[in-house]
């Protein structure tokens, strides 16, 4: 068996993996990434790109391909039914990109793949990876492909293999935190939606909560939170949406169902290991921070490789994990005070939100800063 050896070495090509191998590739490293699925997923997923991901995919030239396939959102909306209680508006932001943007995840994907086979990098699939032995100055990661059993060492090994990570597994990073009741569901359908396409509106109700958004190709996204087995979207929206101007969906086009939980590795950096995205944070999609966080993760880690590459000292990935690990609590504290706020069965409680949420409405100052959280440009 030839093993053969790279700087750095990445397991997994979903956003954070390929962000993370493109732009090593833009500062001139090549890396080895590889991923157990035979092609990329095709399906609609995290379609939320915020304002900082987009600042930092700019010197990928990932951001205009972004623009021409994404819709354009300025506001965010939180609604109790038919009463706005307050409108986050974005373009105050001082950013290029003072918006959301509605994106299928898929398409992202596809966008920071071409950008990286652009800058000469690939993705080798299907690798799947077994198992991994860290030594002082590199590990060895064994995969298994097409041909059998395989091995590379790396340098640095970087684990952006999502939710159930081998890489953090084996590296015996604990993933501390717990699970949510509910489960959410989505689905991406084509409707008549009187409320337009410019804004995401996240609706409280008696029934839970339900977010419409945007999508290209003329079609919205439904997500809610359920506690049974339930999926009929249009009761939902009946139930939960506005009733002065209901929603009526006319064809479902792709939907999911998932179970959320909230964890953060205790480290993201073991000895010649490190973790990013999703295998280092995961939490609830109120806000749409999951696949944001994930790619800026990998877009700063490359810098700080290089730094460390060519200086041979630690000190860069030290601090690129203070950083990053800071903000991934910061993203788990506020996804999971919406989503408790957003799914509360107390009606003194769902009061005092509304309350609360409404004067944030009425204070400028306070609805600035929670652009800048939700759109993640506080993380420059
Ligand atoms: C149905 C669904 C809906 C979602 N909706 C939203 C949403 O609305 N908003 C939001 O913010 N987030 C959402 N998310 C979460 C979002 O998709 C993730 O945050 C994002 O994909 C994380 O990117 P990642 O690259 O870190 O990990 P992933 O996208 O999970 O990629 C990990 C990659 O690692 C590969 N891999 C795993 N194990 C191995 C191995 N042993 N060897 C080799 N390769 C391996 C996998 O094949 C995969 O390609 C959703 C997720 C799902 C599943």
């Amino acid at each position: 068996m030839n093993t053969k050896s790279h700087d750095v070495v990445i397991v997994g090509a979903g956003p954070t993996g390929l962000a993370l191998g493109a732009e090593l590739s833009r500062l001139g490293i090549s890396s080895f990434i590889m991923d157990k699925q035979h092609a990329g997923a095709n399906t609609s997923r995290a379609a939320v790109i915020h304002a900082r991901t987009l600042e930092v995919l700019q010197p990928l030239d990932a951001t205009t391909e972004l623009l021409s396939l994404g819709v354009i959102v300025p506001f965010f909306r939180i609604r109790d039914r038919d009463r706005v209680l307050a409108t986050i508006d974005f373009r105050e932001l001082k950013t290029s990109y003072p918006f959301t943007l509605m994106c299928p995840q898929n398409l992202t994907e596809e966008i920071l793949l071409r950008r990286l086979e652009g800058l000469g990098g690939t993705v080798h699939r299907p690798c799947e990876v077994e198992t991994i032995q860290a030594f002082a100055d590199d590990v060895e990661v064994r995969f298994r492909d097409q041909h059998g059993l395989q091995t590379v060492r790396a340098k640095w090994l970087v684990g952006c293999d999502g939710m159930h990570s081998i890489v953090r597994e084996q590296a015996a990073i604990p993933f501390k935190g717990g699970a949510y009741d509910e489960d959410f569901v989505l689905a991406d359908v084509e409707m008549d939606w009187a409320l337009g396409r410019d804004e995401v509106n996240l609706f409280f109700s008696e029934k839970g909560l339900v977010v419409v958004a945007p999508l290209p190709k003329g079609r919205f996204r439904i997500v809610a939170t359920v506690n049974d087995d339930a999926e009929n979207f249009q009761q939902i929206l009946d139930e939960r949406g506005p009733r002065d101007r209901p929603g009526r969906i006319r064809e479902i086009v792709w939907t999911s169902r998932f179970h959320i939980q909230h964890r953060v590795a205790r480290s993201l950096l073991k000895g010649r290991i490190l973790l990013a995205g999703d295998a280092a944070h995961v939490h609830s999609p109120a806000g749409g921070q999951g696949m944001n966080t994930g790619i800026q993760d990998g877009v700063s880690l490359a810098t700080a490789l290089q730094r460390t590459l060519s200086s041979g000292d630690d000190k860069a990935l030290d601090e690129w994990q203070a950083r990053r690990l800071k903000v991934a609590h910061d993203v788990v504290t506020m996804t999971d005070r919406i989503t408790k706020a957003a799914t509360t069965s107390s009606s003194s409680l769902k009061l005092f939100r509304n309350v609360v949420i409404e004067l944030i409405g009425h204070i400028p100052a306070a609805q600035q800063a929670l652009a800048k959280t939700l759109s993640e440009v506080r993380y420059r």
